[in-house]
């Protein structure tokens, strides 16, 4: 259907509706009836440091009683604790969502640093692969990271071909990597999700994908855009905190919209983790929980 005749039958649908009936109810009750249930879930997910717990066991029993049915590790426990993590994942209706990072160096330096990310990355993705993750979360350089390749068409195209390998080992380990946008301040070529969801698809490697961190997000215009522009096909993991001071969602009130995001998720059935990176200005016993029921029920309101 081309824009003219969209208007047309759009325009006649609801002349239709008008007439047969109260006008604004009517037309309104038509809307909401054509809106199909939509059942897609909210799987939760916490990083490390934020169930409470000392051991694994402590963690995951916390995390069962809050219906969080993901765990985000750092790449370096991961590969440091395999064995102990991997036993205590065992019954657990708990999986590994993402691995957050953990290796050493970065993929655009320009001297040593390269090789200690390639080995130590491929380190990490072994493990997750190994323990069924998501992907392993990385950005390609922070601001602060030198020496750095510059900022140029070349670079681009040295990263989607880096990528690419990257990608394809991560396939064959079962799992993949995962870009992550930041801020401005961190990492000003690499801010919005649409940017990192374009290489992927210039890499070319199904095992490259990205995910949007809603407190980076503040830097886009619209949650439900951003979301969009990766679709399921690139997006592979969220990360959620507040959105004033990155504490609980929550903690920061009227700020803490999650809405719009959510309503992306949900249309295109996102099958992956929404994994809480933040700390708390309150007591984690209480904001903790309180953020779980607040982003479930933004959940139903998307
Ligand atoms: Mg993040």
């Amino acid at each position: 259907m081309n824009r003219k005749d969209f208007f047309k039958t759009s325009f006649a649908g609801a002349a239709a509706v008008a007439l047969a009936g109260g006008p604004v109810a009517a037309i309104a009750s038509s809307c909401t009836a054509a809106k199909p249930k939509n059942n897609t879930e909210l799987k939760l997910s916490f990083q490390s440091g934020k169930a409470i717990g000392d051991t694994y066991a402590e963690k995951f029993d916390y995390m069962e009683s809050l219906g969080i049915v993901g765990f985000e590790p750092g790449g370096g426990e991961l590969v440091r604790n395999f064995d102990e993590l991997s036993k205590a994942l065992e019954g657990r209706n708990i999986k590994l969502s993402a691995i957050c990072a953990g290796f050493d160096g970065f993929i655009l330096a320009e001297d040593g640093q390269k090789d200690a990310f390639d080995k130590s990355m491929r380190t990490i993705v072994d493990a997750a692969g190994a323990l069924g993750s998501t992907g392993v979360i990385m950005v390609p350089a922070f601001v602060f990271q030198n020496p750095c390749k510059p900022h140029t068409p070349e670079t681009r195209q040295y990263l989607c071909d880096q990528l690419y390998e990257l990608g394809q080992y991560a396939l064959a380990a079962g799992t993949t990597v995962i870009l992550e946008p930041l801020n401005r301040e961190e990492a000003f070529y690499l801010r919005l999700v649409s940017d990192a969801a374009a290489i992927c698809r210039d890499c070319g490697s199904d095992g490259v994908k990205c995910m949007g961190d809603f407190w980076h997000m503040k830097e886009e215009t619209s949650d439900y855009a951003a979301f969009m522009s990766a679709g399921p096909k690139y997006l592979q993991h969220v990360h959620v905190a507040s959105r004033g001071r990155r504490i609980n969602p929550g903690e920061d009130g009227e700020l803490d919209n999650y809405v719009s995001g959510f309503r992306a998720l949900k249309e295109m059935e996102y099958q992956n983790y929404v994994s809480f990176e933040c700390g708390t200005a309150g007591d984690p016993a209480v904001t903790t929980p309180a953020a779980v029921a607040l982003l479930r029920e933004q959940w139903k309101q998307a």
